[in-house]
């Protein structure tokens, strides 16, 4: 097995990754890094990065390439040999996806499983539509299928719900497009170096987690 695995969790904006990634996370002691959280950090703290970031951002469009490659190369370099990786959010390009293999062939390290999360797009609209998120740890809720104890309340930590800039009807349009054209190529990618696998993410989160928890099972015994 790889000892410390490198894996990554794809699928269009709404299909649960933050919720299976948490998963991941617990489960496995994975480090997460998630572009997405990274970039509205830097966006919320004003940074240059942020700044350059946000209008992107808000439009649904992607971030440019070198970017986010430069954000994730210095992340990665930075990795402890024996440290466990959750890429999530990231490659979302070809460029990004051929640039993550050379980083990682430098630390003698490969992609050891993809983790593919379809879902049909009336369901992620629906989701993405009803989506908060603590302010604090980042966990999602819905409105409709997963409701917070206390509206507008983390049942986890207190911390207060908001919903994305970017979780507008306008922006959920793009960014499902953005994601068809750019992203879902990807999985070509991994498909062809075998490690691709992929779960339908329609089904209830016990479900999905279960599929999710078969396909790390090689990576992890
Ligand atoms: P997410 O939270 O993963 O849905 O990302 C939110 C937004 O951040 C995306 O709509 C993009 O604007 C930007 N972003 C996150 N990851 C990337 C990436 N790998 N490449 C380009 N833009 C990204």
């Amino acid at each position: 097995m790889a000892t410390a695995p490198t894996v990554l969790i794809m699928g269009p904006p709404g299909a649960g990754k933050g919720t299976q990634a948490a998963h991941l996370v617990e489960e496995y002691g994975l480090r997460h890094l998630a572009t997405g959280d990274l970039l509205r950090t830097a966006v919320a703290d004003g940074t240059p990065l942020g700044v350059e970031a946000k209008r992107f951002m808000d439009a649904g469009d992607l971030v440019p390439d070198d970017v986010i490659i430069g954000l994730i190369r210095e992340l990665v370099a930075d990795l402890p040999d024996d440290s466990g990786i959750l890429l999530d959010g990231f490659p979302r390009t070809d460029a990004q996806a051929t640039a993550l293999d050379e980083m990682l062939a430098r630390l003698e390290r490969s992609v050891d499983v993809v983790l593919d999360i379809a879902v049909p797009n009336d369901v992620l609209v629906r989701r993405l539509s009803g989506r908060w998120i603590c302010r604090t740890c980042q966990t999602p809720y819905n409105v409709d299928t997963k409701p917070p104890r206390v509206p507008g309340v983390c049942d986890l930590d207190g911390g207060e719900l908001y919903q994305r800039d970017d979780d507008t009807a306008d922006s959920v349009r793009n960014r499902l497009e953005v994601y068809v054209r750019q992203t879902a190529p990807v999985a070509d990618h991994y498909a062809a170096q075998g490690t691709l696998v992929r779960v339908d993410g329609a089904q209830d989160f016990p479900v999905v987690r279960a599929a999710i928890d078969a396909a790390m099972q090689p990576v992890t015994t």
